[in-house]
């Protein structure tokens, strides 16, 4: 068991020390003051379980020039000795996997099997990468004209940088760092100061992995960490999940210094369910989707558009499912859902809430007053159902991040599909349905790149791209799969020229015809 135990008593509470994470910075934890630091807290109890620091330009400083100083020796490294380090971290990961779900439990909320499937769904991402050695090759085109070849060198950029959001400690990281690492280069982490705990058990994993000191760093911080880094002139390639507008202020600043940088943000995403359905499988999906992990997935399908009477045959079998939901603390045996990440979020939730009901939704199940008897300062919140949401009202335009679904009735399937296609975000959309022609029909006009069909959370395998449109993504390249190489690589295309030997070719100032 690797330690994540305190570094240095803080003695807030009556209850004794708090741990206080550090940065990692050159295969080092750096420690950091009390008073240099923000709370954590265990969502399912209110409590304040450790303090994480908050690191700034003097941090981010560090962090970049042990990634510069490890970049050439990294890069260099041989492609399958590379891999070799790699096999170990995704070992020590699946070894330690019950130990980083219950850190993710503890800081997030979401039960310990949720955690433990977010580990498991990280780790495609990590195996993908071990097979760096095949990924990192180009093409090759012999004889492109006389006596002259063309190959593609794929080469890594340099310092590269991951900030994530709470929602996935694990998960998002691992769909970053493994193909940054693997195709050579060195890393700088920022996650989100809400679920540290996962992300100091990655950084001590990797070093027992034998990974290089400097080539895999974490800051912890909040705008002045991340205006650090998106502003530092020696970080080369950024990629950012989380909410929009800070995807775009990420995505503008990075860019502007010539960074390459991607941005993937926030999402509303809508499931079609045409009269055909299969109505117990989709309602099952719908109630999953919409309530799994709290809603606080940015592919959960928290809109149903229920097409003709889908609806009417809809809406009951989901209230019986939500009347057998049990809340409560995410360790907890038997619980389909934790409590909301913070104390915060769990009042926009509720102003969320309250906006539909005066934006004239029927509210069919109210989450609202729910209080857990047992952990009563939790950030626990009930299950919200709404019925006849319309495209007009807030709650069916905007991201709520919550355990709030919707059904929006629609008479048709072409009002169904300009729904879909004519909102602002466009991450993940699905179609239920037993009719293969409608499904191919839909996945061939949805404007939306992440598509399910009877699959209700459709996010593609760790081994694929991941991408979004519209607000929900800022930049060109998906992240993940082969374009993760592509993003985390600069081509070069050598064309190469080795005369006949003995021969003298004539000199000629005319452009060459490669015929
Ligand atoms: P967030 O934007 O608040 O935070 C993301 C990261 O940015 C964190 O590391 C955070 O510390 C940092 N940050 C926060 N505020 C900042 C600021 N003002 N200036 C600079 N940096 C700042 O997002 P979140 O609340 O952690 O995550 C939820 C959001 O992420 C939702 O909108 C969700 O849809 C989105 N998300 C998107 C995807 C995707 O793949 N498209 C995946 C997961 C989550």
């Amino acid at each position: 068991m690797v330690s994540t135990t305190p570094t240095r008593p803080a003695g807030e509470t009556a209850a004794g020390p708090l741990p206080i994470l550090s940065h990692w910075i050159a295969g080092r934890p750096v420690e950091v003051l009390p008073d240099q630091t923000a709370p954590v807290y265990n969502p399912a109890t209110g409590q304040v379980i450790a303090r994480v620091p908050r690191g700034g330009s003097a941090e981010v400083d560090a962090a970049v020039n042990a990634a510069r100083e490890a970049f050439p020796a990294w890069r260099d490294m041989p492609l399958l000795a590379r891999s070799q380090i790699f096999f170990a971290y995704r070992q020590l990961v699946w070894e330690h996997r019950e130990e980083l779900a219950a850190l993710i439990t503890r800081d997030h909320g979401k039960t310990f099997p949720d955690a433990l499937t977010e580990v498991v769904r990280g780790m495609e991402t990590i195996e993908f990468a071990c097979g760096a050695p095949v990924h990192m090759a180009g093409l090759n085109t012999p004889n492109v004209s006389t006596n002259v070849d063309a190959y593609t060198l794929r080469q890594p950029l340099g310092v590269t940088v991951g900030i994530t959001p709470f929602n996935f400690p694990a998960m998002v990281p691992m769909w970053i760092y493994p193909i940054a690492l693997a195709a050579g280069n060195t890393f700088i982490l920022k996650p989100s100061s809400h679920t540290p705990g996962a992300t100091q058990l990655q950084a001590e994993l990797w070093k027992q992995a034998g990974l290089p000191d400097g080539v895999f760093n974490v800051v912890y911080g909040g705008r002045e960490a991340v205006t650090a880094l998106v502003e530092h002139p020696d970080v080369d390639a950024i990629q950012f999940v989380g909410s929009t507008a800070v995807g775009r202020y990420v995505y503008e600043t990075g860019t502007r210094s010539g960074k390459r940088v991607g941005a993937f943000t926030s999402a509303k995403n809508a499931m079609v369910v045409l009269p055909d359905a299969d109505m117990e499988l989709t309602a099952d999906a719908a109630v999953a989707s919409g309530y799994g992990s709290a809603g606080e997935r940015c592919m959960a399908q928290t809109l149903v558009i229920a097409v003709g009477d889908a609806g009417d045959r809809l809406r009951p079998l989901i209230e019986e499912r939500i009347a057998g939901l049990k809340v409560g603390p995410g360790m907890d045996e038997g619980v389909d859902m934790g409590p909301i990440y913070t104390r915060e979020h769990r009042e926009s939730v509720i102003g969320w809430i309250d906006k539909g009901v005066e934006g004239g939704a029927e509210l069919v199940v109210d989450g609202r007053p729910f209080v857990h008897p047992t952990s009563p300062d939790g950030f626990f919140l009930g299950v919200t159902l709404f019925d006849h949401v319309t495209p007009e009202m807030e709650i069916f335009r905007e991201e709520i991040f919550g355990p709030v679904l919707g059904i929006v009735r629609v008479a048709t399937y072409d009002q169904a599909i300009a729904l879909v296609n004519g909102h602002k975000y466009a991450n993940g959309t699905a179609i239920f349905t037993t009719d293969g022609g409608a499904a191919r029909r839909f996945k061939l006009e949805v404007d939306v790149p992440m598509i399910g069909i009877n699959v209700p959370i459709p996010v593609p395998a760790g081994y694929l791209s991941f991408s979004g449109a519209k607000e929900s993504a800022i930049g060109d390249l998906p992240m993940r799969g082969e374009d993760g190489f592509r993003f985390f690589t600069r081509q070069k295309e050598v064309t190469e020229r080795w005369p006949e030997p003995g021969r003298r070719e004539t000199l000629s100032l005319v452009f060459p015809a490669n015929r």
